[in-house]
């Protein structure tokens, strides 16, 4: 479809935490991009949907997933993991290393072999729009012994980024000093396994001393990932340092509050983003990020519209990515919602503020459907959807990728 229309929106979210929310009635997609907000009334489209009053956020960022080999994961021995996320509202992801390939022996990984494996998921996982997500694989698990070599080949298959999970950072500072370097000659971000030892078992223990001379651009899951660093630690990295600051659905809901809260009380919410830490030990979790945002607002105080700029605008930039805002000349990444029948309240606002799950009905992808009038995650939103492009489709369309 050339143009896509969204009229009667009755709540906007931009993803933009500085303005996360917008008097925006219509938007207008064309050619895979937000061609306008607010259009004149009279704008003819290929096709349209009338949200009847309902809300549009951007498409949810996870920030943290482990992709193995398209949707087949085995940490949960689950295929099809990557669509069932699209259908809770997720349309990019970002890999925070590949570890859960079977086999890899995690105490002789070589740089050949950790590159090799990078290079291999984004050539083969990252490459293709699994169910139509937008997918960042490639994520290469630093070890000692790099050469720079390594970290072109890494560019060469447009890596965004890397992450130190099993390298010994307490005894190799000048050595991650220098991958940090040529990581940012580069453009490849850097995140680092944070708190105590992770399921592999052979995680590095991380907090306040190593992140404070590390200076990563995201600092991963610091409420645990699932074991938090000490509250000590959380506290001095939120106040003495300035990078991102991620939160996930595998952490420690104790220390979740206690950072979210300390972040908002001193004007500091930029730094946070957001992700789920799986498929993992915490398991497939297609709606994690809606409870994120629902954890964010009904636990931690956060307004909803600012749990989605965090979920969305903030877990892009962290990365580098250009997706997870909601304005003209920006991918058309989004997601199209409503209260359930039941929820508290009466808009997408209130349900999220009281922690209730939005319903999805659609979700777009560069301008394409990627959900069609009922996600198979969330309970139906309460609210009717019209969608209309020709005499043909009038009524009950459904759109099926190829
Ligand atoms: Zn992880």
């Amino acid at each position: 479809m050339a143009t896509f229309l969204i009229k009667n929106i009755g709540e906007f979210f931009t993803g933009d935490l500085d303005q996360p929310q917008l008097p925006v009635k219509s938007v207008l997609i064309e050619n895979k991009l937000i061609a306008a907000l607010d259009p004149p009334s009279d704008t003819q489209a290929d096709a349209t949907v009338d949200a009847g009053n309902s809300a549009v956020m951007p498409g949810l960022i996870d920030g943290h997933v482990h992709p193995v080999f398209g949707e087949w994961t085995p940490t949960q021995d689950t295929i099809g993991w990557i669509g069932n996320y699209v259908h809770g509202g997720t349309t990019t992801m970002i890999s925070a290393g590949e570890l859960h390939v079977p086999g890899l022996d995690y105490e002789h990984m070589t740089p050949d072999l950790v590159t090799s494996l990078a290079v291999v998921t984004a050539a083969t996982t990252g490459r293709v729009r699994w169910s139509g997500a937008k997918v960042h694989a490639g994520t290469v698990l630093l070890v000692p012994g790099m050469k720079e070599e390594h970290f072109d080949r890494l560019a060469a298959a447009k890596a965004v980024l890397a992450k130190y999970l099993f390298f010994p950072l307490a005894t190799h500072k000048d050595e991650a000093l220098t991958y940090n370097k040529w990581c940012r000659e580069r453009g490849i971000r850097i995140k680092v396994h944070t708190g105590g030892v992770s399921r592999s078992g052979l995680s590095q223990i991380c907090g306040y001393d190593i992140l404070s001379w590390l200076q990563p651009d995201v600092a991963a899951h610091v409420s645990g990932g699932p074991i938090p660093m000490s509250d000590h630690d959380l506290d001095r990295v939120i106040d003495e340092t300035a990078f991102a600051l991620e939160i996930c659905s595998s952490g420690n809901y104790g220390s979740t509050q206690r950072a979210v809260r300390r972040l908002k009380d001193k004007g500091l919410l930029r730094r946070l983003t957001l992700g789920t830490d799986t498929p993992g030990g915490t398991g497939i979790i297609p709606r994690g990020m809606l409870r994120q945002l629902c954890f964010m607002s009904s636990v931690c105080d956060i307004s909803p519209a600012e749990a989605i700029a965090i979920a969305t605008g903030n877990t892009a930039r962290a990365h580098g990515l250009e997706c997870g805002i909601l304005a003209v000349g920006k991918p058309a990444d989004l997601v199209v919602c409503g209260p359930v029948e039941g929820s508290a309240g009466t808009s997408v606002t209130d349900a999220i503020a009281h922690g209730d799950l939005p319903g999805i009905a659609y979700v777009l992808i560069d301008g394409e459907i990627v959900v069609s009038g009922r996600s198979r995650q969330t309970p139906p939103p309460q609210r009717k959807y019209f969608f209309s492009c020709c005499e043909a489709h009038a009524g009950g369309f459904q759109v099926t990728r190829p």
